[in-house]
């Protein structure tokens, strides 16, 4: 009987090493070392009040605002828990998204503009309509969202291909593009698999992958004082772009390193070689779940492992940086409010 006990110990053993390799893969974060000199040399004067300000949240949620007209991308501000997410069911953080807009310092908003129904971007949108009264912005699947949590008819607007939308000085063009192509089958097949919409009413909590994508836009910003390009899904559509020029350029980075040079080198080609900018901030590159209360960090090593690849993303970059010398790379620091534009067709941070 003693090979019993010896191969019962040997098989618990085993699974406590697993249980301690799993707990840690959820619970550490890669570290982006080097790559943390790519935040953009913080600014120690506010921003004039005339300037047109961006302050990034994590992800692609982000606020833009010129003083007169606020706008916000996504307003994703619940992370769900490593394990909600794996194996669970998800589903908007009334508190933190209040905490979220706090945090913002938004007094008023004037419109939400999501750019798809994965529910990294979309699933707290229509919280972020309803405490602050701005219409909600996308596609039918994100209308979806918003009609599951009650969102009012009033305030669901939908994107149309193209067509612009004009909130204050602002005019955002949604351009339907393509989503990031998950390398991984089994993932693709549940987050990019058979059909893409949300076609009834989602109410949570629900499966991450309910969150159907919806149609992928890229959002181009127009304004008196310059122009630029939200691409958050780190892919493109062929043609989409052309004869569209961006003084700056957001561009998401999720995946990017799980991807082929080749993929990587026509990304930056579609995106930042056709838009021309003459400043690029990096965004998308941040772990989908933790808390908003804590500060920003790089995916959780699991999932990293699993899709994000985070640091070959960021040397795939780095590569794609050197062809471009001319045009400055940047990442956004959480929360802070930082100037785009200064004032009528100037961009600051030029090199
Ligand atoms: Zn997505």
């Amino acid at each position: 009987m003693k090979w019993i006990k010896r191969i019962s110990l040997s098989v618990l053993a085993l699974l406590l090493i697993a249980t301690l390799i799993f707990f840690y893969s959820i619970n550490k974060h890669v570290d982006i070392g080097r790559f943390q000199e790519w935040y953009e040399i913080p600014v120690t004067d506010p921003p004039p009040a005339t300037a047109l300000t961006v302050q990034f949240v994590g992800v692609s949620t982000m606020v833009f605002s010129d003083g007169e007209t606020t706008l916000m991308t996504d307003g994703f501000f619940t992370r769900p828990s490593a394990m909600q997410l794996i194996a669970g069911k998800i589903e908007p953080n009334t508190e933190d998204v209040k905490w979220g807009i706090k945090r913002l310092g938004i007094t008023a908003l004037d419109a939400i503009f999501v750019v798809h129904s994965h529910f990294d971007h979309a699933m707290d949108a229509p919280l972020v309509a309803q405490l602050t009264g701005a219409p909600m912005y996308g596609s039918t699947s994100t209308a979806n969202i918003g009609r599951g949590l009650n969102l009012q008819e009033q305030q669901i607007k939908l994107f149309e291909d193209k067509k612009p939308i004009q909130i204050g000085a602002f005019k955002v063009t949604p351009i339907l593009s393509k989503h990031y192509e998950f390398p991984n089958s089994r993932v693709k097949e549940q987050a990019l698999g058979g059909n893409q919409e949300i076609e009834t009413p989602l109410v949570p909590p629900v499966d991450a992958m309910d969150y159907k994508m919806g149609g992928a836009y890229t959002l181009l910003f127009e304004h008196p004082y310059g122009n630029f390009v939200l691409q958050s899904s780190a892919a493109w559509k062929e043609n989409s772009l052309d004869n569209i020029k961006a003084d700056i350029v957001i561009m998401g980075i999720g995946g990017l390193g799980a991807q082929t040079a080749e993929y990587q080198g026509t990304y930056f080609e579609q995106i930042v070689d056709k838009l021309a900018p003459q400043k690029v901030y990096l965004v998308h590159w941040d772990a989908l779940v933790g808390s908003i209360r804590e500060p920003m960090q790089a995916e959780i090593l699991l999932l990293d492992k699993l899709m994000g690849k985070t640091m070959a993303g960021f040397e795939a970059v780095e590569r794609e940086m050197k062809l471009r010398p001319n045009i400055p790379f940047y990442l956004l620091p959480q929360w802070e409010k930082r100037v785009l534009f200064r004032g009528p067709r100037s961009v600051l941070g030029q090199k």
